[in-house]
């Protein structure tokens, strides 16, 4: 398949291996932190950790738009199917991440909510349409990438004059996480979490460009390269983030040259600034509140923001106790340190967030990872009686 198996043939993929062993230095640690969920996913598909040198160390990021999403974003939205008998529409995967109660968007479904899965915002305006005498929310979820579909919705709803549409936005942003991120006390303080450099979002960057990054490149002396979700992208970005650090150098570079360009898509964040404006703070499942990192719907389109039209308020919730999924999207712990990992908690049982969704750091490694942590012991045969 042309574009495809070009970047995932394995011979290529092991002289990349090769370079990227001949270059790391000796006794030297480097550690990366993959931003984005499709790059985690790639990781633990493709094997890619076991493939690079072992003095290279991945770390999984907050990149995940379904992981991040905390538990009292949810709420609001499985009180409007419940309370207000609203008809409330959002992408898939964001029905099953757990909420409160022990609910989720499916189980409050089951118990009657008027809930559906639409795989663009504009399903959830035609929904709207077809049912002039319901209001229909749109549970709008994600970075970046997610965001200009979302802004073309309450567009186009503003354009046919429709009544009964409104957008609950939960929409993230990468560039303050990242910073977010940085700023942390494992990362500056305890050096808990080393990060030497970071794998910069595909599909994000698509949209805002690589010059995002720039910024905190510089300022915090960390290299970037934007990557591809083919597993070529991601091994010849560790070599290029192997190559900086061994030089000295905190630049963003792109590897991902056939759909990023630096400015991105113009006309697609000319939209997105039209029809919303910076929160001053949002809450991020395992980050706490990140300032200036989420966006809401400007006053112009107010009739279009669920959150003033049913009059909202937020009201966050903690995490399940046994629930490690807040340290591993600050990249401080693994899938496998969490003792309910692979047991109580699967994908067909998620109880924490990050099981959720295939880009999830513990749904990849329970897919794709989880028995290359355990030890092998081959028992001698004994002979039968
Ligand atoms: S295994 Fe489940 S409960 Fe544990 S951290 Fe992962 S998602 Fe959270």
């Amino acid at each position: 398949m042309k574009y495809i198996d070009e970047f995932r043939d394995g011979a290529t993929a092991q002289k990349i291996a090769d370079r990227i062993a001949a270059e790391v230095q000796p006794g030297k640690r480097y550690s990366f932190m993959e931003f984005c969920g499709g790059h985690t996913h790639a990781i633990s598909r493709y094997g890619i950790s076991g493939m690079v040198s072992e003095q290279v160390n991945m770390v999984h990021g907050p990149g995940c738009p379904v992981c991040v999403l905390p538990i009292g974003r949810i709420d609001l939205a499985i009180r409007l199917a419940l309370e207000s008998g609203v008809i409330v529409c959002t992408y898939g995967d964001t029905m099953r991440v757990p909420a409160s109660d022990g609910l989720s968007l499916i189980k409050a479904k089951a118990r009657g909510g008027d809930i559906r899965m639409v795989y663009s915002a504009t399903d959830a305006l035609t929904i709207a349409q077809q049912n002039p005498e319901r209001e229909v929310v749109f549970f709008a979820i994600g970075f970046e990438t997610t965001t200009p579909p979302t802004a073309l919705a309450i567009l186009e709803a503003q354009r046919m004059e429709l009544q009964n549409f409104s957008v609950l936005c939960s929409h993230v942003l990468t560039p303050s996480a990242i910073t977010h991120i940085l700023e942390s006390p494992e990362v500056r303080q305890y050096g808990t979490v080393p990060l030497d450099g970071f794998i910069g979002p595909a599909h994000v960057s698509i949209v805002i460009g690589s010059r995002p990054y720039e910024g905190f490149a510089r300022d915090y002396r960390k290299p970037v390269v934007i990557a591809g979700f083919e597993p070529l992208d991601v091994m010849q970005a560790i070599l290029m983030l192997v190559r900086q650090v061994n030089s000295g150098r905190h630049e963003v570079e792109n590897e991902f040259t056939r759909a990023v360009t630096r400015d991105g898509n113009l006309q697609a964040q000319a939209m997105v600034s039209k029809v919303f404006e910076l929160r001053t703070s949002f809450e991020w499942r395992g980050l706490g509140e990140v300032p200036y990192s989420a966006l809401k719907i400007r006053p112009a389109y107010a009739t279009f923001d669920a959150e003033r039209r049913f009059d909202l308020t937020y009201k966050p919730v903690p995490d399940n106790k046994a629930c490690e999924c807040g340290a591993i999207l600050r990249g401080v712990k693994k899938p496998t340190d969490c003792k309910i990992f692979g047991t109580v908690c699967t994908p067909e049982n998620p109880v924490g967030s990050c099981m959720v969704s295939n880009e999830g750091a513990c749904a990849a490694h329970y897919a794709y990872g989880r028995f290359k942590d355990i030890a092998v012991v081959v028992q001698p045969a004994t002979a039968a009686n």
